[in-house]
């Protein structure tokens, strides 16, 4: 298939170009490189040492997009453009909106007008709010804690309209949980500017010495040791999830957790991490983040029985890919 991939330079969806094209599909990116970096894209031939289209364009821009759907005959979208720090959107909630919603609709727009009938959406388990754990898709969702969280349940509710309006589009709503690591080759990875707001590159920046120590926000919470819970899910699983929902979807809107399914605490993260990778890491315990839910993660059996997708990479490859990225490229590839 010939497919769209919006965000394309991104973390996600870089290594998701690396999938679509190992498994035969055609990609055209397009990206405003707002959060990335155009050679992420040479990295991504690289590795696969197949061919990229690269459009920078802002998919919010209704002409730009148009031209583009007109260029292309396209199979299906992935749409992964958005903006994603939780802290930002607190503080920056109409960049948020403007940004995650207007995109989201453009595109739709896009399809509608030149007949593309798959749709993959990159949504987020802060949809579930604070929900018991395991997070199953049928669960009502509880409102969102920010912006964030809010543009991502606005753009589900948009899709799932868009497609009641289009019986023949296949639609599916990928609810991520916590996507760490890196491809093996630590040619790409998780780049973020300036000092990392999620738990593993923070992990990786301190045991480069670029931070001093990790602080691990509370250790109070009803858990396993105290610290917070998440679902950790290696980014070429998640990736390999993205072709997956491509390959099987049916017509209709198809709600999937891309998760592993297991609890991890920060203490048993540092842990693996220390183990994998042979060293220690400096820690301390501060105050709880606010916004901060105690666990969360995926039941994930319905992506498994429908797309016949599970997530195969074990905390400790996550670790180590990470680390081999950080090691290695993290200090010349910054975004510009
Ligand atoms: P990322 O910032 O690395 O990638 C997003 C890409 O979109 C960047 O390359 C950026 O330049 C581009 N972009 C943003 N706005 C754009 C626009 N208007 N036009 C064109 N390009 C634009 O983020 P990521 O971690 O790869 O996340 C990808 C998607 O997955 C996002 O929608 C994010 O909200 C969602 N998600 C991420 C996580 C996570 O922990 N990383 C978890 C759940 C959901
Ligand atoms: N966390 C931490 N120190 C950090 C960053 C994160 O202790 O510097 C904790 C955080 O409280 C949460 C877990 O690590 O329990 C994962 O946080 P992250 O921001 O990576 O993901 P999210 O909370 O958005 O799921």
């Amino acid at each position: 298939m010939n497919i769209l991939v919006t965000g394309g330079a991104g973390y996600i969806g870089s290594h998701t170009c690396v999938s679509l094209l190992e498994t035969g599909h055609t990609v055209v990116v397009a990206d405003n490189l707002c959060n990335s970096r155009a050679d992420t894209l040479d990295r991504v031939k690289q590795i696969t040492g197949k061919d990229v289209i690269f459009s920078r364009i802002d998919v919010t821009d209704e002409a730009a997009v148009n031209s583009l759907f007109a260029d292309y005959s396209f199979d299906g979208v992935i749409h992964f453009a958005g903006h994603k720090a939780v802290g930002e959107s607190v503080a920056k909630p109409l960049k948020y909106y403007r940004n995650n919603i207007i995109s989201t609709i453009v595109l739709a727009e896009a399809c509608q007008r030149y007949g593309v009938k798959r749709f993959v959406f990159s949504s987020s388990a802060t949809v579930y709010g604070d929900n018991e754990v395991p997070f199953v898709e049928s669960m009502p969702l509880l409102p969102a804690t920010n912006p964030y969280g809010e543009t991502k349940a606005v753009c589900e509710r948009i899709l799932i309209d868009a497609a009641k309006a289009n019986p023949d589009w296949s639609v599916a709503l990928l609810r991520y949980f916590n996507p760490v690591g890196a491809h093996e080759s630590g040619l790409i990875g998780d780049a973020p500017d300036g000092i990392p707001n999620n738990l593993m590159p923070y992990i990786t920046q301190v045991a480069k010495g670029k931070l001093d120590k990790l602080r691990i926000f509370g250790d109070d919470y009803p858990t396993v040791d105290g610290t917070g819970v998440r679902d950790y899910i290696h980014v070429m699983d998640l990736a390999e999830g993205h072709v997956a929902a491509l390959d099987k979807l049916t017509s209709g809107v198809h709600v999937y957790n891309l998760g592993t399914g297991q609890g991890t605490s920060v203490l048993q993260l540092v842990k693996a991490f220390e183990d994998a990778n042979g060293m220690k890491l400096s820690c301390a315990i501060v105050a709880r983040r606010p916004g901060d839910i105690a666990e969360c993660y995926a039941n994930a059996s319905k992506a498994k029985r429908e797309l016949g997708w599970v997530a195969k990479r074990d905390l400790l490859e996550m670790c180590r890919d990470a680390w081999r990225f950080e090691k290695n490229f993290m200090g010349s590839c910054l975004h510009s």
